[in-house]
């Protein structure tokens, strides 16, 4: 198996996993959407809330604020030496105390780690009339996608295999494939019908439809396109290695348990 990138500003990336079969690549899709622990707030104290809107829809609008996320630095709550009562090895404390009339922002939050901050300052949490208050605090833990989708590191995590377009010699060049192609994976080169653009077939299958000759031979590849959107908390760099880990422990889980059989 082999990974090539073909593009990646850190937050939106594409590659390639070549030579890999469908199980592992959607073993790894899912591993970057749910088995990768991020920090997002799950718990908040509210002081004061004169506003316009419940505790319970505040809180959770604040839950999907997303957090910056060092993995270095936090344990998961149930490993911690704590034992999951809470304490600054795995939570985070985030402070608001904001009077109207003004919009709060996600920048308004006063962490207490320096580093534990929302992704983006300027995400909107609600707007505060003449003479309404907010004073909460927001604790922050790392949780997992597959509990709920505020702990989930990507917005996009998909792939789609890639095809092997190839045409014999039965061809007409009657040009149906060109016109029917909605990806242009065919163009026309001295009278005949040639493969320009292989790699955007998404095997719809049209060009076989329409092809009365048979001269289409299409076929999938073990080559699979990834395109991998962050939300901020930590690269796709970062969230593609720890899924990979993630996949790794788990199968060392069921070999050990294999053989406890
Ligand atoms: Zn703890």
């Amino acid at each position: 198996m082999k990974v090539e990138v073909i593009r990646d500003d850190g937050f939106w990336t594409e590659f390639i996993l070549r030579d890999s079969n469908p199980a592992f690549a959607n073993a790894w899709r899912r591993a970057m959407k749910s088995h990768v622990p991020v920090m997002a707030v799950d718990y908040v104290d509210i002081y004061m809330n004169s506003s316009y809107l419940y505790d319970e829809i505040l809180a959770h609008r604040i839950g999907l604020i997303p957090l910056k996320t060092n993995l270095e630095k936090f344990n998961l709550q149930n490993q911690c030496v704590c034992g999951g009562e809470g304490c600054p090895s795995c939570q985070v404390s985030l402070r608001l105390n904001v009077e109207g009339p003004r919009v709060v922002y996600s920048g308004d939050f006063v962490s207490d780690d320096p580093e534990t901050v929302p992704v983006f300052d300027n995400i909107p949490v609600i707007e505060l009339f003449e003479g309404q208050q907010l004073m909460l605090e927001a604790v922050a833990r790392l949780g997992f996608g597959r509990e709920h989708a505020k702990f989930q590191p990507v917005s996009v995590c998909t792939y789609r295999v890639l095809a092997r377009v190839r045409i014999n010699e039965s061809c007409s060049s009657c040009r149906k494939c060109v016109q029917v192609c909605p990806r242009n994976v065919f163009s026309v080169d001295e009278d005949r019908v040639r493969v320009i653009d292989e790699f955007s077939c998404t095997l719809c299958k049209d060009c076989l439809k329409v092809c009365e000759e048979n001269a289409i031979e299409l076929t999938e590849t073990d080559d699979f396109l990834f395109t991998v959107e962050s939300i901020g908390q930590m690269e796709v760099r970062e969230v593609a290695r720890r899924a990979l880990d993630a996949i790794k422990s788990k199968a060392q889980e069921m070999v050990s348990l294999m053989e406890e059989l």
